[in-house]
């Protein structure tokens, strides 16, 4: 299994580390337009890999590098400075994504590559890496809102004293500020939400679920304010969908995937079946009508942010 990184920054150094880690990928090439930075990311990951798995790490310095890749996560353009929000980075994205998928397409094998999207803003960059690569809309994932799944779940375990594990729960639509947590859906072990705290004897009105939603989704920024950027957490939900494909493990994921024709096309997250042909089928939760209204207005933000590029 052969994986192509494009954009090997903070972002693309986090998910290269953790994709080697996962022991399912023999060959990661990485290429970035600073080529000096993708060398040096390629001999220090090369020399982490010779104390665990064997992978073969090498920069390339042009397109025909990653020739028989078989997915290409693209981590590549601007990040959030504190104060910006991913939207923010809209113009600037495009002309980044607009460069590299025609590059990207013109060197790997149509019908079999897949396309995973990082950069922000996510949703509209899997839009128009979808148009730009022509491939069916399930092979060009961004990972959406995993990582905001995964904010919620950490919180709430927290708050619940159980283990992230015991917990589904799932933020929909935008990865950005009109994410939507389904709280309808919301179950631990067997029981829903609301039963397990019934039965446990927790307090959970809905000041407490808003608070937690907004934790969620200022989450990015609070770590951009103390790290200057985000990556532990975006690095691992890359190679936990890397892992997903390549198994072929039919897991439910929420990831970005473009959906709909003319008005109504739109790429957000969405709990999807993921496998080895990228998204299989997509789920669709049974919300309250309030979750409902908010999961169409942040669909709607997403189509215009997408129409201003
Ligand atoms: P960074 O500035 O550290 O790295 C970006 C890299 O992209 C640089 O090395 C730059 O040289 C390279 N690059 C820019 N344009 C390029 C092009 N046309 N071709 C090849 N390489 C190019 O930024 P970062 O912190 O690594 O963030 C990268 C992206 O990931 C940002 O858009 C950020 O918002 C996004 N991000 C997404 C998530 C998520 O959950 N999806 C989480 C964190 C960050």
């Amino acid at each position: 299994m052969k994986i192509a990184i494009i954009g090997i920054g903070t972002v693309g150094s986090a998910v290269a580390t953790a994709v080697k880690n996962t022991g399912f990928v023999h060959e990661i090439v990485l290429f970035d337009r600073d080529g000096v930075r993708a060398r040096a990311a390629a001999d220090d990951l090369g020399h982490a890999a010779s104390f665990g798995f064997d992978v073969k790490i090498t920069a390339v310095s042009n397109y025909r590098g990653i020739r028989g890749s078989d997915i290409v996560i693209v981590a590549a353009g601007a990040n959030q400075k504190p104060g910006e929000t991913r939207t923010d980075l809209l113009a600037k994205n495009a002309a980044v994504i607009s460069d590299i998928i025609p590059r990207v397409m013109a060197n790997v094998d149509a019908k079999n590559v897949k396309i995973i999207i990082l950069t922000n803003p996510l949703d509209v960059m899997v839009m128009l890496a979808q148009k730009l690569s022509r491939l069916a809309p399930g092979r060009v994932i961004g990972t959406g809102t995993m990582l905001d799944s995964a904010r919620l779940r950490t919180i709430l375990a927290r708050h619940l004293g159980v283990s992230t594990q015991s917990i589904n729960a799932y933020v929909l639509g935008e990865h950005g500020d009109s994410s939507v947590v389904d709280w309808t859906s919301a179950t631990v072990g067997a029981l829903s939400l609301d039963e397990f705290c019934r039965q446990m004897k927790i307090s959970m009105p809905q000041t407490t679920r808003n608070t937690i939603a907004h934790r969620v989704r200022n989450a990015a920024y609070e770590i951009i304010r103390g790290r200057g950027a985000t990556w532990d957490g975006i690095g691992a939900a890359a190679a936990d969908l890397l892992r997903c494909i390549i198994n072929d493990e039919h897991r439910i994921l929420t990831v970005s995937t473009v959906s709909g024709t003319g008005a109504d096309m739109v790429a957000m997250s969405l709990p999807r079946l993921v496998g080895a042909g990228g998204v299989v089928a997509t789920l669709r939760p049974k919300l309250s009508a309030a979750e409902s209204a908010a999961l169409r207005r942040s669909g709607k933000i997403i189509r215009k942010n997408y129409d201003m590029i």
